[in-house]
């Protein structure tokens, strides 16, 4: 479980059910079930048109293309095919279209990694809203108001719910990275993730939760509910303060820039991130970005969403990681044999070891877009030096594939620091290099021998632990001089962690692209000489829960724990 990273919220629940697990319909004759489903499908594309519409004015063009993409899937011909079959077949149309979208959806559900299983999101999305309209239902969630607590986070719910009526919403499945919950937060409606059946409560119960400590309480006692209210008040101040300053550039009291940045995976989060602020973009997802593709994009096709990204970051650079396929990422065009330990097999970089044919289109696309626009490539998954001349090598292929002499002099060049082996060898792997990002998310897993997402591991899987962090300075101390840091994980996106962060020499942060705002105005809430000061004292704490209570005392607006000594009812 997860939380958007940034704000809190209290009210009574309210459980919107979706349809698509309950169709029950009376069939018509087969023409005239055909007949219904065709006018469904249109009147949820002409509903879909209003709804881009209404985002474009609202939010910015990048939301507009969400819902966009869901025109797509719902002309999708596998889509409307398989449902008219079912139809011919005998089924009534919202019977028939339920299984169809449940098909393609079920293709992501699998899926171990969040960004690309959270795609099936919006198959189940575009297909309710079809199932409603067959069935004549109300369209989800209009008049509703309190803490929504809902399966999924559908993006149409996130753009139409009422943000003055609407305190929170909890989801009982999927990530942080799904389109809905990234329009949601950029309405600043607070979203926690994952919470499962925690939140199955009868309507009008109090629920508090705290999408930054990923806390979640059923029917707070007063104190706590009052102390709780409180905060979050402190945090929409805070949240609308950062807001106001989002395009001005994150400068410590002590003068010191610190460049934020946004984490991509797709070109419509590339824009959210642009319109709140982000100075480029730190990593570009692109297993994320192509992960609904069936065949390997073509060299043309990528230097088309590339360039795409470039422009809308322009003057400031995208930073474009290559393929990081294996362990919870699938790519369906680039299979990976089954292994035993799949987080320590055959991943990023090392799947390309034996054909590097498809990382080298990735490459010379690279290539080609850094000719016109400021370009980073950062490889994956990297432990040995061989692994970084390995990669120069076939950067310099891919730049002659591109009718290049070498690689474009603009090209940034930069690895993925994940491995415990690269942090603690940093200063020979990054000898020659223009950058290194640190990905905590990663490094924590090898760090702490933690699988990532399990929740079982939870207890162990602490990125405050001093172990990591003690990795993180050593990766800020020994890159060789010149090497940008960077660090790209989840812990970028925690405004409590930014002033940690740069205390321990990071020099610039990416983040996902709503938490951009609130981790920029933390930056200027201190001084670098603070800073350090703060993650030395961290550095000499026993454990993760020391490391937090520090940065906790730190904070302009410290966090009311839900699950600590005041918590009662169903903390986590
Ligand atoms: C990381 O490991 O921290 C990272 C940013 O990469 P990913 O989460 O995509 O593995
Ligand atoms: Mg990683």
């Amino acid at each position: 479980m997860a939380g958007s990273g940034l704000e809190a919220a209290v009210g009574p629940s309210l459980r919107l059910h979706p349809v698509l697990e309950s169709v029950e319909d009376h069939a018509g004759t087969v023409a005239e079930e055909h007949q219904r489903l065709h006018e469904a499908v249109a009147g949820v594309l002409e509903r879909l048109a209003e709804l881009a519409d209404r985002a474009r004015r609202h939010l910015g063009q990048g939301e507009a293309e969400v819902f966009e993409a869901h025109a797509t899937l719902l002309r999708d011909p596998r889509i409307t095919g398989a449902a008219h079959a079912r139809i011919e077949a005998g089924e009534p149309a919202a019977a028939a279209w339920a299984a169809s979208i449940e098909r393609a959806a079920g293709a992501f559900a699998d899926l171990a990694d969040p960004y690309q299983r959270e795609r099936g999101q919006d198959v189940h999305s575009v297909g309710d809203r079809v199932v409603r309209l067959l069935l004549g239902a109300d369209e989800p969630g209009s008049t509703a108001h309190g803490i929504l607590v809902v399966d999924e986070l559908d993006p149409a719910l996130a753009i139409s719910l009422d943000a003055s009526r609407v305190q929170g919403v909890l989801t009982r499945r999927g990530g942080t990275t799904g389109h809905g919950v990234l329009i949601a937060t950029a309405r600043g409606v607070p979203v926690l993730t994952g919470v499962g059946d925690r939140a199955d409560v009868p309507d009008g119960t109090v629920v508090a939760f705290d999408a930054r400590s990923g806390d979640l309480v059923v029917d707070p006692e007063p104190a706590l509910r009052q102390a709780f209210e409180r905060m979050v008040d402190d945090r929409r101040r805070e949240r609308e303060r950062a807001l106001r300053h989002a395009l001005s550039p994150a400068v410590t009291t002590d003068g010191v820039r610190v460049r934020v940045k946004a984490n991509v995976s797709s070109l419509a989060v590339a824009r959210l991130g642009a319109a709140l602020g982000a100075e480029g973009s730190g990593l570009v997802r692109t297993e994320a970005v192509f992960a609904q593709w069936r065949q390997a994009p073509s060299v043309a096709q990528q230097v088309e969403v590339y360039a795409a990204m470039a422009r809308v970051y322009h003057p400031h650079p995208v930073t474009i990681r290559t393929w990081d396929v294996g362990g919870d990422k699938p790519l369906p065009f680039h299979p990976v044999a089954p292994e035993q330990n799949p987080f320590l097999g055959v991943r990023g970089l090392r799947a390309f070891a034996e054909d590097p044919s498809l990382l080298l289109d990735q490459l010379q696309a690279i290539c080609t877009v850094a000719v016109d626009h400021p370009v980073a490539v950062l490889f994956p998954m990297v432990t040995t030096i061989q692994d970084v001349r390995w990669a120069q090598e076939q950067l310099g292929r891919a730049a002659a594939r591109a009718g290049l002499e070498a690689p474009p002099p603009g090209l940034q060049v930069g690895i993925m620091v994940e491995v415990p082996a690269a942090a603690l060898g940093i200063a020979r792997l990054a000898q020659g290099l223009d950058l290194v990002s640190i990905g905590s998310n990663d490094l924590v897993q090898y760090t702490l021998a933690t699988e990532r997402g399990n929740p079982r591991l939870a207890a162990w899987s602490d990125a405050l632990d001093p172990a990591v962090l003690s990795l993180v300075r050593t990766v800020a101390d020994g890159a060789p001089d010149g090497v940008r840091v960077g660090l790209c994980g989840a812990m970028a996106g925690d405004p409590d962690l930014a002033g940690l962060l740069v205390g321990l020499g990071v020099h610039e942060l990416s983040a996902s692209a709503a938490a951009v705002p609130l981790v920029k105005q933390r930056l200027r809430t201190g001084s670098a000489a603070q800073f350090v000061e703060l993650a030395d004292q961290a550095l000499a704490c026993a454990d993760g829960a020391a490391v937090r209570a520090l940065v906790q005392a730190s904070l302009p607006t410290p966090t009311v724990r839900l699950s600590g000594p005041l918590a009662a009812g169903t903390a986590r």
